[in-house]
């Protein structure tokens, strides 16, 4: 035995050794940081308007915002999780054993793909459905069966007809990201009537606290008879928490005990927490953002009329615009960039197969109103 091992003929490339499914992942996109903007400009960050990741542009709920700081005293402590799901307990008539916290309800979908997905499993979601349906998927070495969208929107008879013998996860986001479309409650319910009870299916629902409330349904109540069903919810849109990462999943509370095994511990922390609580109890807030994002969607929309554009009629806090072809070639990438150069981030959706489209982020009126006019200086370019 020689004390110096011999050296390797060719270094060794531990990248090239992580499994295939890894590598094969495709980054997420994010909106671009306003901060990352101002540096590539030289812009006051301060002038630049993001409508580009569907955050609340009011903010977070003052309620949330005190409960953050009478939290900070904790700080060195660990987590703990009683109150925020006792609050989502109480607030969906279940008992807290139905309900699982998330880093984001980004965390939930990974948890459900952790305790549910594997190499020769399957997942089912729709095409130009939310981006982390394909991540979480692949990241556990699954397939993907992308069931191909009718007028954008899920095409519920095709996605049961994709279900396989391997599949265990179907996800459907209602309303959708990056499309907006919406299905009504009982197009759901005969989808869970139909689907195989073995297979989880997710309604992600990030945008719930928009819709129109004769469209609200009490999907939790479905678990009852659908055992099968995971509803997710998040913090991060109508509730104006993105930055803190917090969601839940209400589903059966044996699948909740699956998915807290697989969930990190201490997923949440404590300011999120604290926040998230506060949050559910500030109606006020809720109803204001709600009235704020009514009123800009039609701001939206009357623009790209006067415009001449199309849209995709959206159920969110969000819009995607069709941009016109110039000689048949698609002008959206370029039409993101013109807008970038006068101090405005949308999302270029061209990974969601949608390279004609952008969509934008209902902002406060006069955000709407700079991003309407930019768009115009752009369109005339
Ligand atoms: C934004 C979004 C989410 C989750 O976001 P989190 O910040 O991780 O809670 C989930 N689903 C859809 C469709 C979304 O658009």
């Amino acid at each position: 035995m020689s004390a110096q091992p011999s050296p390797a003929p060719e270094p060794l490339d531990l990248c090239e050794r992580a499994p295939d499914h890894v590598r094969a992942i495709s980054p997420y996109q994010p909106g671009k940081p306003i901060t990352e903007l101002a540096r590539d400009l030289g812009l006051d960050a301060a002038s630049i308007v993001k409508l580009a990741s569907n955050e609340n542009p009011l903010g977070l709920s003052p309620k949330a915002r005190a409960a953050i700081e009478a939290a900070i005293p904790e700080l060195a402590r660990y987590p703990d999780q009683y109150d925020l799901v006792a609050a989502v307990a109480a607030k969906h008539g279940v008992a807290p054993e139905a309900v699982v916290l998330g880093n984001g309800s980004n965390d939930l979908l990974e948890m459900v793909a952790a305790a549910f997905l594997g190499p020769g499993r399957s997942s089912v979601f729709a095409q130009h459905a939310f981006a982390v349906y394909p991540l979480a998927t692949q990241a556990r070495g699954a397939a993907s069966i992308v069931v191909p969208a009718r007028d954008y929107g899920h095409d519920l008879d095709a996605m049961l007809a994709a279900i396989r013998a391997d599949t265990h996860v179907v996800f459907i986001a209602n309303p959708n990201n990056p499309t907006g479309t919406f299905l009504p409650a009982d197009a759901v319910r005969r989808f869970l009537e139909r689907a195989p009870r073995s297979v989880a299916v997710v309604l992600d629902e990030a945008y719930n606290e928009y819709l129109a409330p004769a469209l609200r349904a009490d999907t939790v109540a479905w678990i009852r008879e659908h055992p099968n069903l995971v509803v997710t919810r998040t913090f991060s849109k109508a509730y104006g928490l993105a930055g803190l990462r917090v969601g839940y999943a209400v589903c059966h509370p044996r699948v909740a005990d699956l998915l807290n095994r697989v969930r990190q511990p201490f997923n949440v922390n404590n300011l999120a927490l604290a926040a998230a609580v506060a949050a559910l109890g500030d109606a006020e807030f809720m109803a204001k953002s709600y009235a704020l994002n009514r009123a800009g969607m039609a701001q939206l929309t009357e623009g790209f009329a006067r415009m001449g554009l199309a849209w995709i009629p959206s159920h969110g806090n969000f819009v995607s615009v069709a941009i016109p072809r110039r000689d048949a070639a698609p002008r959206a990438a370029a039409v993101y960039q013109s807008l970038l150069r006068q101090g405005v981030i949308v999302r270029p959706v061209g990974g969601y197969g949608m390279p004609d489209h952008l969509r934008v982020t209902v902002g406060l009126p006069e955000e709407n109103a700079r991003f309407l006019a930019a768009l115009a200086r752009s369109l005339a370019q």
